[in-house]
């Protein structure tokens, strides 16, 4: 992780797609800059992953991937890693205590300070419940939600077969022989596998996709069609994640109406 007193870019995605233009130069955290806390929503496979890594690059704040977090407890074997993996396997929601607990630890970290990227959660109303009390303990809000929309029929048709690089969870698709940032060879996530897929996409439809409306009354989501190229999206959500509108101030309070 950069970030920091470092004066230079890093070299990624965002160089490449010469965004500083559409970004506007925000300041990056950590050079002096307000803290800026982002929230990326969509089903599985919408390209959130993706999103969030041009993010961070781009404004060197953390990533906190909920999934990966999970993926890390189970590759490490820890009690919670033993009580997750079956649950990750069959497509299903770790319960909303254990990951608002996981949620909680990791935003009061130091790092979190000049604020994050949220990838993979709230998935249901009470994780979001819990997490606008959080923010209010940490005296922080969400400058913006950034929606992926993608239809349901694509999402299944890209999460069968998607490869994913064990090292630092990039994906790509079916027949990418290594990952393009650090070489290393692909694998297929366990929940990719057809039989997760399925599962996974109707628990989102019954749990997650509330959980837009409970952002919507803040009048804080950016929708984005996520069909498009890779720079295409990148170069819309990085607007979103710029507009002026994006550090208006709001009372929290009509977030957790
Ligand atoms: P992801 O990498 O975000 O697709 O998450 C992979 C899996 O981790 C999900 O299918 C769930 O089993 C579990 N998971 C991740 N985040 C959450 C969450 N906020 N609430 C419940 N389960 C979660």
């Amino acid at each position: 992780m950069w970030g920091g007193g470092r004066r230079s870019r890093p070299e990624g995605l965002s160089e490449k797609l010469h965004l500083p233009t559409v970004w506007g130069g925000r300041p990056k955290a950590g050079w002096g800059a307000p803290d800026l806390n982002l929230l990326l929503y969509g089903a599985p496979g919408s390209g959130k992953g993706t999103q969030a890594n041009m993010l961070r690059e781009k404004f060197g704040i953390p990533h906190i991937a909920t999934g990966d977090m999970l993926r890390a407890e189970i590759a490490a074997g820890t009690d919670l890693g033993k009580q997750a993996q079956p649950i990750l396997a069959a497509g299903k929601y770790v319960s909303d205590d254990i990951m608002i607990g996981i949620v909680r630890s990791r935003l009061t970290q130091p790092d979190c300070k000049p604020g994050f990227i949220m990838d993979g959660f709230p998935r249901t109303v009470p994780q979001a419940r819990a997490l606008d009390d959080l923010m209010t303990d940490l005296g922080k809000r969400f400058d913006r939600v950034i929606y992926l929309k993608v239809p349901i029929e694509e999402l299944l048709e890209r999460l069968s077969g998607r490869l994913v690089c064990p090292r630092c969870q990039r994906t790509y698709p079916p027949g990418t022989a290594a990952c393009a940032v650090d070489g290393s060879e692909l694998v297929q996530r366990e929940d990719d596998k057809p039989e997760a897929v399925r599962p996974r996409i109707e628990i989102y439809l019954e749990k997650t996709v509330p959980v837009l409306d409970h952002y919507r009354v803040g009048g804080l989501v950016s929708e984005i069609d996520g069909r498009g190229t890779i720079e295409e999206i990148s170069r819309q959500v990085l607007a979103a994640a710029s507009a002026p509108g994006a550090r208006r101030p709001h009372p929290q309070a009509r977030v957790k109406a």
